[in-house]
């Protein structure tokens, strides 16, 4: 029986390297290969023209490229762009990209759907079916690359793991996939430039801690208030606030990375004065900024963006404690591409 055709991009430049050893042929075969699947996005292997058609016929015997599809791209009137990317195997994730004057940052999934159960956010309704590999979170950010340069004339230039999925659930692919953003062979980004969003995992935020990582981090807090937020982030009972205060002072402390607290104001939840207090208590665990982002609704309407008043007094009493507080209003709203509403509806 034939077995099934391995995904090439799944193997390191190493293996590659051995591989073609192991064949009887050049190590360096190896590396060419890996440059036309990193840098320049092969999509088969006839692509590869300085690959003499005898090895090409070899490596297809041998191997399939998974590339995704940009199965449909939908224009926001604000002009921010969301592609809905097929997989391999007939699975469905979104991106999304964001365009301001001075930049372009790509919203990328680490799942397909997500295994928290965020009461406010649509993509916990689709549940986690995979997690991603890191050639399909990879091929996300290629694309937008290419439609930053297409649309906006200008290369990407931020990234964001804030689509579909729990980043730190899927960890080992997301940090390969960063490493490939990051490299000379495959996007040469700065590592500055990315920010991985999490709700929350201590034990991951300390693993990457460890490992020293050059990238930004985010976590979506909502709340500093135990029983508030395991009311609307039912995961908060198991990694309750403490765990993950001392996780992030362990973060800050190994990294020396201020960290950004994403944090919506909902009416009746968190719009009280006790919120607030509880949140500048928070932030003076680790060094840190807040972020407001709106709420962008999903359908069921269960959640209430908070009115102006109770915004207003978030960043009056941030500011009174000298903490940095930024609003982020939706981009991309007509369209579900906001924070929250990627959910494949299409
Ligand atoms: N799982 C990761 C990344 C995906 S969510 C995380 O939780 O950080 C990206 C951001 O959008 C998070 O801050 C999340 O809390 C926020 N979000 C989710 N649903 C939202 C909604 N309906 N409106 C506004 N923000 C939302």
């Amino acid at each position: 029986m034939k077995t099934k055709k391995k995904d090439i991009r799944a193997l390191s430049k190493e293996q590659l390297r051995d591989f073609f050893v192991a064949e009887g042929d050049q190590a360096f075969r190896g590396n060419q290969v890996y440059e036309w699947l990193w840098s320049k996005g092969a999509h088969s292997f006839d692509d590869m023209t300085n690959i003499s058609k005898q090895t090409r016929t070899m490596l297809d015997d041998n191997f399939v490229i998974n590339h995704i599809k940009v199965d449909q791209l939908q224009r926001s009137n604000d002009g921010t762009i969301k592609n809905a990317v097929k997989l391999h195997d007939g699975l469905i994730v979104e991106s999304v990209l964001i365009p301001t004057s001075k930049r372009t940052t790509a919203c990328v999934s680490s799942q397909v759907g997500c295994s928290l159960d965020c009461k406010f956010c649509a993509t916990a309704r689709l549940k986690r079916m995979r997690n991603l590999n890191p050639d399909e979170i990879f091929d996300q950010v290629k694309a937008i690359d290419n439609e930053s340069r297409l649309y906006f004339d200008r290369p990407l230039s931020n990234i964001v793991f804030m689509g579909m999925g729990e980043p730190l659930m899927n960890y080992n692919n997301v940090l390969k996939a960063i490493d490939k953003i990051t490299s000379s062979e495959g996007l040469g980004m700065s590592p500055k430039r990315i920010t991985v969003s999490t709700s929350g995992v201590p034990k991951m935020i300390k693993k990457m801690a460890d490992e020293e990582v050059k990238f930004k981090l985010a976590v979506s807090l909502h709340s500093a208030i135990d029983e508030v937020r395991t009311s609307i982030m039912p995961f908060n009972a198991t990694f309750p606030l403490k765990d993950l205060r001392e996780a992030l002072e362990y973060w800050y402390a190994k990294t020396k990375n201020r960290i950004t607290y994403e944090y919506v104001v909902w009416k009746g939840v968190n719009d009280k004065q006790k919120d607030v207090d509880a949140l500048v208590q928070f932030c003076k665990f680790a060094p840190s900024k807040v972020n407001l982002i709106e709420y962008n609704p999903i359908d069921d309407g269960d959640f209430q963006q908070a009115n102006e008043e109770a915004l207003q007094m978030y960043i009056n009493t941030l500011e009174a404690n000298n903490i940095t507080v930024t609003v982020r209003r939706s981009r991309g709203k007509d369209i579900d591409a906001a924070c929250g509403q990627l959910a494949n509806k299409s």
